[in-house]
Protein backbone atom coordinates (compact mmCIF):
# COMPACT_ATOMS: atom_id res chain seq x y z
CA UNK A 1 0.00 0.00 0.00
CA UNK A 2 0.94 3.65 -0.52
CA UNK A 3 2.26 5.24 2.18
CA UNK A 4 3.62 9.17 3.15
CA UNK A 5 6.97 7.58 3.64
CA UNK A 6 7.05 5.80 0.27
CA UNK A 7 6.39 8.45 -1.00
CA UNK A 8 8.87 11.00 0.49
CA UNK A 9 11.73 8.15 -0.70
CA UNK A 10 10.35 8.43 -4.11
CA UNK A 11 10.85 12.56 -3.57
CA UNK A 12 14.73 11.96 -2.39
CA UNK A 13 15.73 9.46 -5.07
CA UNK A 14 14.40 12.30 -7.01
CA UNK A 15 16.64 15.11 -5.56
CA UNK A 16 20.02 12.74 -5.27
CA UNK A 17 20.03 12.27 -9.19
CA UNK A 18 20.91 14.46 -11.25
CA UNK A 19 18.57 14.71 -13.82
CA UNK A 20 14.71 14.18 -14.35
CA UNK A 21 13.67 10.23 -14.10
CA UNK A 22 10.00 8.60 -15.33
CA UNK A 23 8.14 6.56 -13.15
CA UNK A 24 9.70 3.60 -14.96
CA UNK A 25 13.08 5.16 -14.40
CA UNK A 26 12.31 5.52 -10.41
CA UNK A 27 10.90 1.79 -10.04
CA UNK A 28 14.47 0.68 -11.72
CA UNK A 29 16.42 2.66 -9.38
CA UNK A 30 14.39 1.90 -6.45
CA UNK A 31 14.07 -1.99 -7.40
CA UNK A 32 16.23 -2.73 -3.77
CA UNK A 33 13.23 -1.37 -1.56
CA UNK A 34 10.28 -3.46 -2.74
CA UNK A 35 8.18 0.01 -4.00
CA UNK A 36 5.94 -0.83 -6.61
CA UNK A 37 5.33 1.10 -10.07
CA UNK A 38 1.89 1.54 -8.83
CA UNK A 39 3.23 3.23 -5.61
CA UNK A 40 5.67 5.30 -7.30
CA UNK A 41 3.04 6.93 -10.20
CA UNK A 42 1.34 7.84 -7.06
CA UNK A 43 3.74 9.50 -5.52
CA UNK A 44 4.77 11.40 -8.85
CA UNK A 45 1.18 12.46 -8.94
CA UNK A 46 0.73 13.82 -5.59
CA UNK A 47 3.98 15.30 -5.53
CA UNK A 48 3.19 17.21 -8.70
CA UNK A 49 -0.39 17.94 -7.58
CA UNK A 50 1.22 19.27 -4.49
CA UNK A 51 4.11 21.63 -5.74
CA UNK A 52 6.64 19.38 -4.39
CA UNK A 53 8.12 18.18 -8.19
CA UNK A 54 7.79 19.53 -11.27
CA UNK A 55 7.14 17.77 -15.01
CA UNK A 56 9.23 17.60 -17.09
CA UNK A 57 8.04 16.61 -20.89
CA UNK A 58 10.57 16.23 -23.79
CA UNK A 59 10.15 15.16 -26.86
CA UNK A 60 9.59 11.43 -27.47
CA UNK A 61 9.52 10.32 -23.91
CA UNK A 62 7.65 9.45 -21.34
CA UNK A 63 6.87 12.13 -18.66
CA UNK A 64 9.92 13.09 -16.13
CA UNK A 65 8.99 14.35 -13.05
CA UNK A 66 12.55 16.66 -10.96
CA UNK A 67 12.37 18.61 -7.96
CA UNK A 68 10.47 21.55 -8.04
CA UNK A 69 13.02 23.43 -5.79
CA UNK A 70 15.47 23.27 -8.29
CA UNK A 71 16.90 26.57 -9.77
CA UNK A 72 16.44 27.74 -13.11
CA UNK A 73 18.65 25.17 -15.36
CA UNK A 74 17.83 22.79 -18.68
CA UNK A 75 18.29 19.19 -19.75
CA UNK A 76 20.46 17.14 -22.10
CA UNK A 77 18.78 14.28 -23.72
CA UNK A 78 21.09 11.63 -24.63
CA UNK A 79 20.10 9.77 -28.16
CA UNK A 80 21.34 6.51 -26.93
CA UNK A 81 20.17 5.71 -23.47
CA UNK A 82 17.32 8.42 -23.73
CA UNK A 83 18.60 9.29 -19.79
CA UNK A 84 17.79 12.93 -19.49
CA UNK A 85 20.34 15.14 -17.13
CA UNK A 86 20.31 18.43 -15.65
CA UNK A 87 22.89 21.15 -17.51
CA UNK A 88 23.99 24.04 -15.02
CA UNK A 89 22.78 27.50 -15.79
CA UNK A 90 21.94 29.31 -18.92
CA UNK A 91 21.99 30.67 -22.20
CA UNK A 92 23.42 33.97 -23.10
CA UNK A 93 21.37 35.93 -25.38
CA UNK A 94 18.46 33.96 -25.19
CA UNK A 95 16.19 37.33 -24.87
CA UNK A 96 17.70 38.89 -27.98
CA UNK A 97 15.98 36.11 -29.80
CA UNK A 98 12.69 37.51 -29.07
CA UNK A 99 11.11 39.17 -32.28
CA UNK A 100 10.47 43.41 -31.43
CA UNK A 101 7.09 43.92 -29.78
CA UNK A 102 7.28 39.58 -28.27
CA UNK A 103 6.60 39.34 -24.57
CA UNK A 104 8.89 36.56 -23.14
CA UNK A 105 7.45 34.54 -20.14
CA UNK A 106 9.92 31.90 -20.64
CA UNK A 107 12.22 29.83 -22.48
CA UNK A 108 12.98 25.73 -22.59
CA UNK A 109 16.51 24.80 -24.23
CA UNK A 110 17.12 21.26 -24.32
CA UNK A 111 20.54 19.66 -25.31
CA UNK A 112 20.64 16.18 -27.06
CA UNK A 113 23.47 14.05 -28.47
CA UNK A 114 25.11 10.88 -26.36
CA UNK A 115 26.23 11.06 -22.86
CA UNK A 116 29.69 9.85 -21.42
CA UNK A 117 28.81 6.29 -21.21
CA UNK A 118 27.16 6.04 -24.65
CA UNK A 119 30.14 6.85 -26.02
CA UNK A 120 30.00 10.54 -26.24
CA UNK A 121 33.31 11.77 -25.70
CA UNK A 122 34.76 9.36 -27.71
ZN1 LIG B 1 23.45 7.80 -22.77
ZN1 LIG C 1 17.60 29.22 -19.25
Amino acid sequence: MSSPRKHEEVWSYLTDTDGPRSAHEVHEALEHTGIGIATIYRALNAGAESGVLRVVELPGGSTRYEPASRAHHHHFLCDGCDTAFDVEGCADGVRDLLPPDFQLNGHEILLYGLCADCGGAA
